[in-house]
């Protein structure tokens, strides 16, 4: 008989470890309320399918995470990769910053090994509860040799998508996590994975552009600015310049398209050594400079990378330099 691998379970809350009054209830409940212990048990059979050992990180709702818990988490995955009696790891989470700790994850945690993180869209208690089928596949994929150096990967609903690219696009869908333009990588079917796609993370970044936090306790102030009609004409990007912001992401409405009443501070901003990264608010495509906001102008695009990662890289880069141009090749 095949030796089953060993899958080590980090669980930090969310609606899959939610409870509700209702069965029916799939918004009025409390998130963060079952233990690891609890989720394991709630999926039957899970334990045939490997070895399973599981931590408690924390038990909040995901709205409410925080940085600080990211360098804890970051810390404790790469412990646990770093055990030899540990072949893949899963990390329960809520949906709402599931993409943003994947990605901070993504670029901190040193291993080959597979990371996966899921979260459900319906509480433990509602009927046709989709956690404990996330959970099942989620640990199928951390404990499949055919995941090893694929980088973060996210598994919901079926779906096996990369991190750079994954992103919640819908708020009751069970469908909630997609890669715009992309598809996902891989789809798990009658308990079989098919890979689709090496995926982006594969390509460009798993195990290349990492970064190494070991000594912080915090991150660099990095503060998003987004743009609509009738959007900041100054009032946030001082204010933020005030609290202390050490760069900014601003969300544009198309490929880099800040309003003119806007641009000249951006361009004094980004002059004065605070990076200022344009991404957009679009959901889909790669952003690329404009000729008015452009490299020289000390301006960095986003690329692929929506503004709430975009954020994440760039509060990651600034941990290792201020130099805009080194910020820039790292995009
Ligand atoms: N608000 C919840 C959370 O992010 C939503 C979810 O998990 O689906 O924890």
């Amino acid at each position: 008989m095949e030796q089953k691998a060993n899958v080590h379970i980090i669980a930090t809350g969310g609606t899959i470890a939610g409870r509700a009054d209702s069965t029916a209830a799939t918004v009025s409940y409390k998130a963060g309320e079952l233990t690891v212990g609890q989720l394991i048990a709630s999926v039957p059979g899970l334990d045939k399918l490997a070895n399973l050992s599981g931590e408690q990180l924390c038990n909040i709702d995901s709205k409410d995470m925080q940085e600080t818990i990211w360098l804890q988490l970051a810390e404790r995955v790469e412990a646990a990769a770093e055990r030899k009696d540990v072949d893949g790891i899963v990390i329960t989470h809520g949906t709402d910053t599931l993409e943003e700790t994947a990605y901070f994850l993504q670029l901190t945690v040193k291993t080959d090994k597979p990371i996966v993180l899921t979260g459900a869209m319906r509480p433990a208690t509602a009927i046709s509860a989709d956690g404990p089928m996330n959970i099942w596949q989620s640990v199928q994929v951390a404990a499949d040799p055919s995941a090893t150096g694929r980088g973060v990967l996210v598994v919901m609903n079926g779906q096996i998508n990369g991190t750079e690219t994954v992103t919640k696009v819908n708020v009751n869908a069970l469908e909630a996590f997609q890669s715009p333009g992309r598809g996902p990588m891989g789809v798990i079917v009658d308990g079989k994975i098919f890979w689709q796609s090496q995926g982006i993370a594969g390509v460009l970044t798993a195990n290349k552009l990492k970064f190494t936090i070991k000594n912080l306790t915090q991150l660099p102030k990095v503060r998003i600015i987004y743009g609509y009609v009738g959007g900041d004409d100054g009032l946030f990007v001082k204010a933020a310049l005030q609290d202390g912001a050490r760069g900014l992401v601003y969300a544009a409405c198309g490929n880099g398209s800040v309003p003119e009443k806007l641009t000249d501070l951006l361009k004094e901003t980004a002059a004065s050594g605070v990076p200022v990264v344009i991404a957009t608010r679009c959901g889909g495509g790669i952003v690329v400079l404009s000729e008015i906001m452009t490299v020289t102008n000390g301006f960095i695009a986003s690329g692929l990378l929506n503004p709430q990662k975009a954020k994440i890289l760039l509060q990651l880069a600034l941990t290792q330099t201020n130099n805009i141009k080194e910020i820039q090749r790292l995009f």
